[in-house]
């Protein structure tokens, strides 16, 4: 049954667009050399006109986190490094809405979604790195472990608040000074952030902000002056990005693509299950790069799974993101939409079979329906490639060893998630798994404290937790277990 609801859309008054916005580079902001606009994907309107950072201004913005590096930051006590961190944190934290509702005007995704997860956990990643500062001693790299440098990050669109706090909350925690390119589609969370940089007397230079397209994050990875990249993106710009370091040896971390296995045994209990599959596909419109894209359910109650699954496909709200009722908002951009559109087409060419969840799409914007594949062929790309969008594939399986072989049968390693009720199965599939998270009986959940990452061509170094400070500090990387890793 479906219950009928009356709209509920949140407020754009809390938001003060700027007809335009600078670059943030040593503390204010500063004109560039040439100009782009950001859309709303749920309606194609123009929000804005953005900076679009050339060679200059890359120049710029690094020369100012070197300024900032020397005499400032790195030599400051950890411990007035973490007051403005707390602060940032607790900003960000009273100014909660008018950055969710930013995110989801910019964005596409559904406010629910923006003030339930990414602000609330960027600004829990401002507080528990905060905490960091002064104990860095005390996180087992020795007893004074120093920071690399100037930081050149450069982040994606699916979470463009919350992989900012990933990126700049740790590295100035650990004394460095960051250059963070946003991405094109979503540069405003990022430009309301440099406002709480300003607010919270952060020292001028510490947080660069240069707004572009991949030609700018290009300009960021190849300057000279950088120390160390964070890159979280697509498997292809990684793969670049890695050519490019290991001529010139900059440190390097690479959060990439994933299409994660998520296993379904027949004793788990099968409502939960669906959420669980529901939320680890079609949360943030599966524009996730740990997104449960590949179902596997074991033979036996595959039907009914099937069944129910389809009953709750049915039952999302797809619409106006800024609508609290909406489940499924809008794609992110017209090209992402096209990619998405033609790997499904694909799919069903291929002979994969196809369901959509019954629902209409609005007129304007970017829409694509909750989808999801059966009778696929392992070797298919639908099953293969991360299609970053609500489209879920299905196959079965009879024992664990089976599950374990199809589930590790990808190039990618970020995440998986494993259905059942025996915690020794649940426990041994996540010993055999080869993913950077492994979630039982849930999915898509995310802590501070906890390491993310990658294997494979999901990428390498961890973000969150004590594991993801050393990406940011001049100590020899060791891999999870523990042990040297050759990066
Ligand atoms: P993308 O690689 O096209 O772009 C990511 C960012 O890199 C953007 O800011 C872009 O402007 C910039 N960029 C593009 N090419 C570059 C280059 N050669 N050098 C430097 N910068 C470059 O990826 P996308 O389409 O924006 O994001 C989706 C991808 O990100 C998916 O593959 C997804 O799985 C991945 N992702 C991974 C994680 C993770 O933690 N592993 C998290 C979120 C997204």
């Amino acid at each position: 049954m479906r219950f009928e609801y009356a709209p509920a859309p949140e407020s754009r008054s809390v938001v003060r667009l700027r007809d335009s916005y600078g670059l943030f580079i040593g503390g204010s902001f500063v004109s560039g050399s040439s100009v782009f606009k950001t859309i709303s994907p749920a309606t194609e309107e123009v929000l804005a006109e953005i900076t679009h950072g050339g060679a200059e201004d890359v120049d710029r913005a690094v020369a100012a986190a070197r300024h900032a590096y020397e005499r400032t930051w790195s030599v400051m006590p950890g411990k007035e490094r973490g007051k403005y961190l707390f602060r940032i944190a607790r900003l960000l934290a009273e100014r909660a809405r008018e950055f969710a509702v930013l995110e989801t005007m910019d964005n596409g995704k559904p406010i629910r979604e923006s003030r339930d997860v990414d602000v609330p956990l960027a600004s829990a990643h401002f507080f528990y790195h905060a905490g960091w500062a002064d104990k860095l001693g005390y996180a087992g790299f020795g007893p004074s472990p120093k920071p690399l440098g100037v930081a050149g990050q450069v982040i994606p669109w699916n979470f463009p608040l919350l992989m900012l706090a990933w990126k700049i909350a740790p590295a100035l925690a650990c004394g460095n000074t960051v250059v963070l390119k946003p991405a094109e589609t979503t540069p405003l969370t990022a430009m309301l952030f440099a406002e709480v940089c300003q607010q919270a007397d952060l020292p001028p230079g510490v947080v660069n902000i240069v707004t572009g397209d991949g030609d700018t994050g290009r300009l960021l990875v190849g300057h000279p002056g950088i120390d160390k990249i964070a890159f979280t993106g697509s498997t292809a710009a990684g793969k670049e990005i890695a050519r490019q370091c290991a001529v010139s040896g900059q440190r390097l971390t690479l959060e990439l693509g994933g299409k994660a296995a998520n296993i379904v045994f027949d004793d788990a209990p099968v409502d939960q299950a669906v959420e669980g599959i529901i939320n680890g596909i079609f949360f943030n419109q599966g524009h996730v790069c740990c997104a449960g894209s590949r179902l596997l359910v074991q033979e036996s109650v595959a039907d009914s799974v099937l069944d129910a699954l389809k009953r709750r496909m049915a039952s999302l709200r797809l619409g106006d993101p800024m609508d609290k009722n909406t489940d499924i908002g809008a794609i992110n951009s017209r090209g992402q939409l096209d990619k998405i559109t033609s790997a499904s087409q694909a799919g069903e060419e291929e002979g994969a079979r196809r369901w959509s969840a019954p629902c209409a799409l609005p007129e304007r914007g970017f829409w694509f329906p909750p989808t999801l594949f059966t009778d696929v062929a392992s070797s298919s790309p639908v099953a293969r490639e991360e299609i970053f969008g609500p489209v879920l594939t299905v196959s079965t399986f009879r024992t664990p060893s089976e599950a374990l072989q199809k589930a590790n049968a990808t190039q990618y390693g970020l995440s998986a998630g494993v259905w059942t009720s025996k915690g020794s199965l649940a426990l041994e599939m996540a010993s055999r798994l080869r993913a950077g998270v492994v979630w039982a009986n849930t999915f898509n959940r995310f802590d501070p404290a906890s390491p993310f990452g990658g294997y494979k061509e999901s990428g390498f170094g961890r973000e969150g937790g004590r594991h993801g400070l050393e990406a940011y500090l001049d100590v020899v990387a060791t891999d999870v277990a523990g042990t040297v890793a050759d990066v």
